[in-house]
C-alpha cells in the first residue's frame, strides 16, 4: 500500500538516465551514469556533488533541454520530451533577457501563453512584491545588482506556477550575505507555497538549509550515492545553521563529499 502511495505522489522520476557525450575525435565522455531518483510533490530536493559530476547534466534533461543517452523522465506520470512551461528554471547568472524590464521578463512566460494583460499584470505584481522588487518593475536587468537579478529570475519561474521548480546553482555567484538572504526567501516562499524543488548546489550548509532531502552525487560519471532525508523543523532560520542537528548532517554530507573531491582530483 505504501509503495502505490508513493507511485501516486511521486511528481518526478527519472528512471535510468544516463548521459555519454561523443568527444571530437571519437571518445566519450560519461558525464552521468544510469540515475533513478523520485520526488515527491512538495518535496525540496537538494542535489549535491563536487564539480563537473553531472549535475547540470542532470538537470538539463529534466528540463528537457537536453535529452538522456538512456532511461527516461516522467514528470505527473508523463514522458518530458521537451521543455515545457511546467518547469521553471533558474540559472547561475546572465539569464534575463538585457532588454526587457523587470516587469517584462516576470510577464514573458505569461506573456508567450497568451495570458490576457490584466491577469499579466497581477501577476507580476504578486512577484515583485513577494520577491522584495517593488519600485523596479522599469529596470532593466543591468541596472540591479546580481541579488536583485536573481530574485527577478526566480519571479519569471514562478509566475509561471510551474509543477516543478528546477534550480541550478542559482546563488551560486552571489556573495555569501547575499546569498544567505536569498536562501530565506525561498525559503520562505517554499513554506508557504510547498512548490516541489529540484535544487543543485555544491554548498553543503545550503544544501541542507534549503532541503527536505539531500541527495548526493559522486564524481564523474556521476550517480547518486546517498540520500539523507533533512528533518529539520520548518520555518527554518538561518540560526539554525549553528543547532546539533544542522552540525551533524553538515559532518556526514561533508564527509561523503570529501570522498568523491579526493576521488575527483585524482581522476584530473
Ligand atoms: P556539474 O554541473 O556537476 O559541474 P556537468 O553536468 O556540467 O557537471 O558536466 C558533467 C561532465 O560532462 C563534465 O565532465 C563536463 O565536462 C561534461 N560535459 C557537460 N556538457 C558537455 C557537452 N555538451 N559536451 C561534452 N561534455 C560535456
Ligand atoms: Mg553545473
Amino acid at each position: 500500500m505504501s509503495v502505490a502511495r508513493t507511485e501516486q505522489a511521486a511528481k518526478l522520476r527519472v528512471e535510468g538516465v544516463s548521459r555519454v557525450f561523443l568527444g571530437p575525435r571519437g571518445g566519450e565522455t560519461v558525464a552521468l551514469a544510469p540515475t533513478d531518483l523520485t520526488v515527491a510533490a512538495n518535496d525540496f530536493i537538494t542535489i549535491l556533488g563536487p564539480s563537473g559530476c553531472g549535475k547540470s547534466t542532470l538537470l538539463r534533461i529534466v528540463a528537457g533541454l537536453d535529452r538522456p543517452s538512456s532511461g527516461r523522465v516522467l514528470l505527473n506520470g508523463k514522458p518530458v520530451i521537451g521543455p515545457g512551461p511546467d518547469r521553471g528554471m533558474v540559472f547561475q547568472s546572465y539569464t534575463l533577457f538585457p532588454w526587457l524590464t523587470v516587469g517584462q521578463n516576470i510577464a514573458f512566460g505569461l506573456r508567450e501563453r497568451n495570458v490576457p494583460t490584466r491577469e499579466q499584470a497581477d501577476i507580476v505584481d504578486t512577484y515583485l512584491g513577494r520577491m522584495g522588487l517593488k519600485g523596479f518593475e522599469h529596470h532593466l536587468p543591468r541596472q540591479l545588482s546580481g541579488g536583485m537579478q536573481q530574485r527577478t529570475a526566480i519571479a519569471r519561474a514562478l509566475a509561471n506556477d510551474p509543477d516543478i521548480l528546477l534550480m541550478d546553482e542559482p546563488f551560486g555567484a552571489l556573495d555569501n550575505q547575499t546569498r544567505a538572504l536569498m536562501q530565506e526567501l525561498l525559503l520562505d516562499i517554499w513554506e508557504r507555497d510547498r512548490k516541489t524543488v529540484l535544487f543543485v548546489t555544491h554548498d553543503i550548509e545550503e544544501a541542507i538549509f534549503m532541503a527536505s532531502r539531500v541527495v548526493v552525487m559522486t564524481a564523474r560519471p556521476g550517480r547518486i550515492k546517498a540520500d539523507v532525508p533533512v528533518d529539520l523543523p520548518h520555518p527554518r532560520r538561518y540560526t539554525i545553521k549553528t543547532t546539533p542537528e544542522f552540525n551533524a548532517l553538515k559532518a556526514r554530507l561533508t564527509e561523503e563529499i570529501r570522498v568523491e573531491a579526493v576521488l575527483a582530483a585524482q581522476a584530473g
